[in-house]
C-alpha cells in the first residue's frame, strides 16, 4: 500500500515509516517539522507541510491508500498550561486532516492514541473497556479525535485503528533514529542526560505512591514493537477488518526506581538524582492488558526492558543524535 505518514519526522512516526518499508509498503512522510527533524525522515520522500493546510494535504492524499497520523502535541503538563495549543493542533488541525481524507477517498486511518484517554483507571491492568475519562487536556484532545473517528466510521464508512500507546521508549537498533524532544521530559532519556551531565540531576517525582517501591509504575514499550503493531493494524484494515481500538503495551509494569537501576546497569554509571514532589496528574500505576491486540492482530511486544534501555543509550551516544542536537 501507499501510506502517508503524517508526523513521520517525529519519534514514533519515523520508526513506523521504517516498519512500513520493511513490510514492503511505500511511504510518503508529511511533516511541518515544528517538533520533528528532517534527519529522522532521511531516506524517505518528505513533504514539508502543515495538517491545517488543506490544499497541500489534498495533493498528498490523492497519491495514497491510507494515512497514519502521528502529528500531535503530547506533553501533559503543557496541555494544562496551554490547552489552546492542544485543541488547535490535536483537534482542529487533526479534524482538517480527517476531513481531507474523507474528501479524497482515503478510508483507512491509523491514529496515535494514548492510555491518557482512560484518566485514572478503575482497574490495572487496563482493558479497552475501561471508561474513557481523561484527566488532562492532552487526553481530552485524543478522546475527542477517537470519538470523531467512531462517528465518521458510522456515517462515512471510514475504517480506523485507534492505537492507545502506553510508554513508548527505546530506539531503532541501527542507531540512526530515536527519541529527540526539546525539552526532554521523558524518564529514560532524562536519566541519560543526568548520567552524561547534560542536566545536573534527575528528579524522581515522588516516592510515596501506593506501589511496591513507592515510585510510579508504567508500561514501557519498545518503539519498534509499536511500529510493528501499526503495520499489522493497517494490514487488518486492508484485509477488510472492521475498525478497532486497542491498547499497545507489554502488560509488564516497571517502576521509576527499576528504570533507574536498568539505566545504571546499561551505562555502568550512577544516575545523579534527588527525590522531588509528585508531578501533577501522574497516576500511581498504568499498565496495559494487551490481550485484545494479541487476539485481533496476533501482535505481542517482543523486546525486553534491557533492549529498550540499551537501544535508547546507543541512540543517545550516536553521531545521528548528536547531529540533531546541534
Ligand atoms: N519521571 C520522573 N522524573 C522525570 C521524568 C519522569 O520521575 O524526570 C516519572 C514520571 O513521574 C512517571 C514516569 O517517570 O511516573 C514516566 O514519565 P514520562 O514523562 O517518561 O512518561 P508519562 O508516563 O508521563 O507519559
Amino acid at each position: 500500500m501507499r501510506v502517508l505518514v503524517v508526523g513521520g519526522a517525529g519519534y514514533i512516526g519515523s520508526h513506523a515509516a521504517r516498519g512500513l518499508r520493511r513490510h514492503g509498503h511505500e511511504v510518503v512522510i508529511y511533516d511541518n517539522l515544528s517538533t520533528g527533524y528532517a534527519g529522522l525522515a532521511a531516506g524517505f520522500e518528505l513533504i514539508q507541510g502543515d495538517i491545517a493546510d488543506t490544499r497541500m494535504l489534498t495533493s498528498s492524499l490523492r497519491r495514497v491508500d491510507a494515512v497514519m497520523h502521528f502529528a500531535a502535541h503530547a506533553y501533559v503538563g503543557e496541555s494544562v498550561e496551554n490547552p489552546r495549543k492542544y485543541f488547535r493542533n490535536n483537534v482542529e488541525a487533526g479534524l482538517a486532516l480527517l476531513n481531507a481524507c474523507i474528501d479524497c477517498g482515503v478510508q483507512k486511518f491509523i491514529f496515535s492514541s494514548t492510555c491518557a484517554v482512560y484518566g485514572v483507571p478503575v482497574k490495572v491492568p487496563i482493558t479497552e473497556d475501561n471508561p474513557r475519562l481523561p484527566v488532562n487536556p492532552y487526553g481530552v484532545t485524543k478522546l475527542v479525535f477517537e470519538r470523531a473517528l467512531e462517528a465518521y466510521d458510522q456515517a462515512y464508512g471510514l475504517r480506523f485503528a485507534s492505537l492507545r500507546y502506553f510508554n513508548a521508549a527505546g530506539a531503532d537498533e541501527s542507531g540512526e533514529i530515536g527519541e529527540m524532544h526539546e525539552p526532554e521530559t521523558h524518564l529514560i532519556p532524562a536519566a541519560f542526560e543526568a548520567v552524561v551531565g547534560m542536566r545536573p540531576q534527575l528528579e524522581v517525582f515522588g516516592t510515596d505512591y501506593p506501589t511496591p517501591d513507592g515510585t510510579c509504575v508504567r508500561d514501557y514499550i519498545h518503539v519498534n514493537d509499536l511500529a510493528e503493531a501499526h503495520v499489522l493494524a493497517l494490514q487488518h484494515l486492508e484485509a477488510g477488518g472492521s475498525s478497532i481500538a486497542i491498547n499497545l503495551g507489554t502488560g509488564r509494569g516497571t517502576s521509576v526506581k527499576e528504570i533507574l537501576d536498568a539505566v545504571e546497569k546499561v551505562t555502568g554509571k550512577p544516575v545523579p538524582k534527588f527525590i522531588a514532589p509528585r508531578r501533577a496528574g501522574d497516576p500511581p500505576a498504568l499498565v496495559a492488558d494487551p490481550s485484545r491486540a494479541e487476539q485481533l492482530l496476533h501482535w505481542k511486544a517482543e523486546l525486553s526492558l534491557d533492549q529498550i534501555v540499551s537501544t535508547a543509550w546507543k541512540w543517545m551516544q550516536s553521531s545521528s543524535a548528536r547531529a540533531l542536537r546541534k
